[in-house]
Formats: C-alpha cells, structure tokens, sequence
C-alpha cells in the first residue's frame, strides 16, 4: 500500500482513467480489491482468449506468419514494513534492512496491437534469506499453465539471456514451440564458437541504418546454423549475430 501510494502520485495510473478523473486513494483501491473475487477474474480472462481465439487474433498480430509472444519478469509491489506468506525477500546488507516484493513473469504478444497478455505466474518463495524460485523455473510453470488454458497460442517465444537455459528451451521446444533468445554473456562456448566464425568468414548480409544525431550505423550480418557447442540442450542451435561500425 505505501508503494502503490508512491506510485499513484507518479501518476502511474493516470492514463487508465479518462483525463478528469483522479486516481482513487490506495484506501479506496484496498477496499476495492478486497471484494475482487479472483477465480472470476481469471474465469473471465479466459473467455476473452476464447473469443480472442475464435476471431483468429493470435494470427492477426503474427510476424511474417509467426505467432511470436515474449515472456520477461516484472516486480510488483515493494517494502519493508509488511510481508506475507507468499513474498519474496532481499536483505540489503550495507543497511540491515529486509526488502520484500512480489514478482511474476509474464507472457505477453508480440507484434501488432493490442498486446495480449496471454499469462502471468507468480514466483514462489524459497527458504531462507534473499531466496526464490528462480525465474526460468516460473517461466516453465507459466508455459504449461498458458497450454493448458488456452491451447497452442504461439510458434515462437523470445526471452531475454537470463531465460538461456537448457530445461526451460526443452519445455517449450516439448510444446512445439520455438525459442529466441538475445544472448549476451560472451564467455559461453556457442557465443565464443559463433563469435570465431564470424570472424573468420565474409558476413551474410550488410546494410546502413540512421543512428541518432545523425550519424551512419553500418550493420554487418551473420547467420549460422546447426551450432552443437551447448551440449545440454538436445538440439543442435542456430546464431544470428551483428557488427555495427558508426561513421559521422
Ligand atoms: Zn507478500
């Protein structure tokens, strides 16, 4: 409550609420979402998926054919003074104050609007200080949770480089899913191993795009497949990589 209190004179909420109207106080809103009966809301989110389903939307907002969603991590309310018996905790050592917050990983549309939010999975606290679930484990959860209310939504899913991990690349490519993911950490063998192949050969594709301040970005492009330097995933992986060169 301190924090949606916080948040509210952000202005945070503003833009859920025609231009005249204020926020409601966090009061009003604790009142309000005491009375809130979740099964029904949940109950509700799936037949707008149903009927979402039903008008082929998934296939309207797809990428070249593609039904793309993104899953990524989002941290809800924060504090100190209160905890529950499902919160999440960080000790702050320079301080000695515990922090506690909710966080949920959530699976979400990509490509054109409206962004459907096809899932949320909240992570569970583990024992002791500073421990909880860690978060591919909820992504997983959140994966058979979405199959299992609502079907094959998508052909793909992006992550981001914390999601790069072989269990959770298994889970979906067990639902037929396809995974994408933004690598970052260079000291892993398939970066290092795309990195001297790229090196060592002309790129597949180059272009010039319009950086800021008017300056010119050249992109160099590579793309290799059939990558078996990952040997805990079970499929061989491709690697797209770019160089970006910028001249005034
Ligand atoms: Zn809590």
């Amino acid at each position: 409550m301190e924090d949606l209190q916080r948040q509210i004179r952000k202005g945070r909420f503003q833009k859920l609420l025609p231009s005249r109207e204020r926020v409601p106080s966090h009061d009003t809103i604790r009142y309000a979402l005491r009375q809130w009966d979740l099964e029904r809301l949940a109950m509700s989110h799936d037949q707008m998926m149903a009927k979402w389903k039903q008008n082929h939307g998934p296939q309207k907002g797809a990428i070249e054919g593609w039904r793309v969603a993104a899953v990524d991590g989002v941290e809800l309310f924060n504090g100190t003074s209160h905890c529950c018996s499902d919160c999440l905790s960080r000790f702050h050592r320079a301080t000695g104050v515990t922090e506690y917050f909710h966080r949920g990983v959530m699976m979400q549309q990509v490509g054109n609007d409206p962004h459907v939010i096809y899932g949320m999975e909240m992570l569970r606290p583990g024992d002791g200080a500073d421990k909880a679930e860690g978060e591919t484990t909820a992504a997983q959860r959140l994966m058979r949770d979405v199959v299992r209310r609502h079907g094959r939504l998508v052909d793909i899913l992006t992550f981001d480089a914390l999601y790069a991990k072989a269990p959770l690349i298994h889970e979906c490519l067990d639902h037929r899913i396809d995974v994408v993911i933004r690598m970052k950490e260079e000291r892993r063998l398939i970066m290092q191993d795309a990195k001297g192949l790229f090196d060592a050969r002309s790129a597949d594709g180059e272009w010039v795009e319009q950086g800021s301040g008017g300056c010119t970005v050249h992109v160099k492009a590579w793309d290799e497949a059939g990558l078996m330097s990952w040997p805990q995933v079970r499929v061989p992986m491709r690697m797209a990589g770019t160089k970006r060169s910028i001249s005034t």
